[in-house]
């Protein structure tokens, strides 16, 4: 099986990207897991530091490694939204095939220094593990949102700029980088997400010299995406859509059958909730456009 990074590559010179999608548990995994082999298209899945403390951070390995082999498909690891060198460490030593260092709230010389040392350790580990660095805060919160949250890039004032993007990248040695372009973490409940700035994402692309990852891809249109993807874009992150596809399957299926107490029947709404979700999503990524 090739690398991420030469997926990741691929995805690029094909004006393509690759699906990130998060996991709290084995049916989160097996949705995502169907749904890409049913589209024969490799997957990244991310467990940030919460998902991780939940599932289990050796765990996760052990079950992403064995679906890798068990069916000679490309599914990779990352340890999504890393907030110490500390957590960076435990990720690399056991077997993600990423990580990201997240220092987007900090000041840009903290972050700068944290995310170095975090593409010093990977170095020095292994040349196969990808360090992620993050350029503008997008917010943080797990719950449907009421409004763009406290501090979160709401303006093109505080969006990622092209020149830091090339300073920060060249400072630090990241793999990747995530920037600020009017995504943001998790999906507005009364108003549509902002639009992204695709312009921005080209330039920034182009002064990074480094593929982009675009997190908070959730509630994001598929135009959107089609444009963001061709500007420069090569990793998507969807996380709070499929939260919602199966917390509202679950629901239903809990009020659909009252006396059902076998976990692995009730769940299996939220299986295939999420299985649709990142159908749809990976489809649209994969398209050449
Ligand atoms: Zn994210």
């Amino acid at each position: 099986v090739k690398s991420l990074r030469s997926f990741i590559g691929e995805a690029e010179s094909k004006k393509s990207a690759i699906g990130h999608f998060n996991i709290s548990n084995l049916e989160g995994l097996w949705g995502i897991f169907n749904a890409a082999r049913k589209l024969d298209l490799p997957v990244v899945i991310g467990v940030s530091e919460g998902e991780r403390n939940f599932v289990g951070v050796r765990q996760a390995v052990a079950l992403v490694r064995s679906l890798r082999e068990s069916y000679s498909h490309p599914v990779f690891l990352n340890a999504d939204h890393t907030y110490t060198l500390e957590g960076v460490r435990e990720a690399i030593d056991s077997g993600f095939d990423a990580v990201i260092l997240d220092g987007a709230k900090l000041a840009y010389e903290e972050n700068v220094k944290l995310v170095a040392q975090a593409v010093e350790y990977g170095k020095s580990m292994t040349n196969e593990v990808l360090v992620e660095g993050e350029l503008g805060y997008i917010g943080s919160s797990s719950k449907l949102l009421d409004e763009i949250p406290e501090g979160a890039t709401a303006s093109e004032e505080q969006m990622t700029k092209p020149e830091q993007a090339r300073d920060f990248v060249k400072k630090t040695g990241v793999d990747l980088l995530a920037p600020a372009v009017g995504n943001l973490h998790g999906i507005l409940k009364h108003a549509k997400n902002p639009a992204l700035d695709i312009e921005r994402i080209g330039e920034i692309r182009k002064a990074a010299g480094v593929p982009l990852v675009l997190h908070g891809g959730s509630g994001v249109s598929d135009e959107d995406f089609v444009k963001a993807i061709r500007a420069g874009i090569s990793v998507v992150h969807i996380n709070s859509e499929i939260r919602l596809a199966y917390r509202k399957a679950i629901e239903k299926s809990l009020a659909d059958n009252p006396d059902e107490i076998a976990p692995y029947k009730y769940l299996k709404a939220g299986v295939e909730a999420i299985e649709g979700v990142v159908e749809a999503r990976l489809g649209l990524f994969a398209k050449k456009s």
